[in-house]
């Protein structure tokens, strides 16, 4: 391959930027032309497509969001529109790509490396975590630590006020987030997705948790159909305990913003860097992920639609220290 295209496709996440920088400058390095292509798979569609040097990445590990911008794009999700971007790829002489997303920017890059032969590599970029074979994801431990900022401050509210408070963070459908935000938060329980169909995790924690010796509670429920949500357990202790006060605050997207930790930047750094390196050994259509504070090559099936599991230690941590 002479040269590859890169781009950012679904919800950002604080690292991307880091991310597009090891790409560029590793490709540059080993002699590859680089393409960036804008908005996602919507650029290579619409041919919004710009050849980078190393300076058009500079300056930028330290910002959060993404300087390709991304989208989401309907037209991939047909042959049609796929075939368009392949012309676009074909138009600028681009061999392979580079996919910094989620797991639906990755089932993307799965389909197309398989109708049109073209060398894919996808990077873990969500502040979700929950994509299988690597230990974290680009943004998940920035995000994480914004959720720690807000809820040290909800903290301090809620001592004040002797109140119960459910704070909302994202996670789509995956609890890492809340639990490890839970654990480092200080936070008395966590409610997620993984665990919304074995037991009543609200009726667990009023029995386990919520006793008035202590001044205040603070539950951080995973943003997730299956967990239904800060807002529905909210209603639910206003019917069954109305003796508590009870609040809600849902994070939203202030979760996604800020300047990534030195562990993202330095995971995007490393995972830039081996998808030049996976894309000269000649690997194709996989993710690249960290295990074990190791580089790895994992197959895009086995990255994405994989349930990757709560480590139940984690669960027990929290427990036996919210007492
Ligand atoms: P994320 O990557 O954060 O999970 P999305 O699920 O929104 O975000 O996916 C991002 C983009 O990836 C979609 O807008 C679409 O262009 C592409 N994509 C997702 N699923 C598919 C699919 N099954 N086939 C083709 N493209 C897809």
């Amino acid at each position: 391959i002479k040269s590859i295209g890169i781009l950012t496709s679904g919800g950002d996440a604080p690292g991307m930027n880091a991310a597009i920088r090891a790409v560029t400058r590793s490709a540059i390095y080993n002699g590859l032309k680089v393409y960036g292509i804008y908005r996602g798979y919507k650029g290579l569609v619409t041919d919004e497509i710009q050849e980078f040097k190393s300076q058009n990445v500079s300056n930028i590990i330290q910002m959060g969001g993404t300087i390709l911008k991304t989208a989401r794009c309907k037209e991939f999700t047909t042959p049609e529109g796929r075939a368009q971007a392949y012309e676009n790829m074909k138009k600028h002489e681009i061999d392979a790509l580079v996919i910094i997303g989620g797991d639906g920017s990755l089932t993307g890059a799965r389909i197309f490396a398989q109708e049109f032969d073209v060398p894919c590599i996808g990077l873990p970029g969500t502040i979700d975590n929950d994509l299988y074979g690597t230990d974290t994801t680009i943004g998940y431990d920035t995000a994480l630590n914004t959720i720690l900022d807000a809820v040290d401050k909800i903290r301090d509210t809620a001592t004040s006020h002797e109140r119960l408070f459910f704070v909302e963070v994202m996670g789509r459908d995956a609890g890492f987030l809340a639990l490890n935000g839970a654990i480092a938060a200080g936070a008395e329980a966590a409610i997620i997705p993984e665990f919304s169909t074995e037991v009543d995790q609200l009726e667990e924690f009023i029995e386990h948790g919520f006793r008035k010796s202590k001044s205040s509670s603070i539950v951080l429920v995973a943003e997730s159909e299956l967990t239904g949500g800060a807002m529905h357990y909210a209603e639910r202790v206003k019917n069954e305990y109305p003796q508590y006060d009870v609040r809600v605050t849902i994070l939203g997207h202030l979760q996604r913003g800020g300047r990534p930790t030195a562990h993202d930047r330095i995971i995007a750094s490393r995972m830039g860097v081996a998808s030049i390196q996976a894309l000269l050994e000649g690997q194709r259509n996989v993710m690249i992920g960290i295990d074990d504070d190791k580089i790895v090559y994992v197959p895009f099936v086995k990255a994405i639609k994989n349930d990757k599991p709560i480590d139940r230690e984690l669960v027990n941590v929290l427990h036996e220290l919210s007492i």
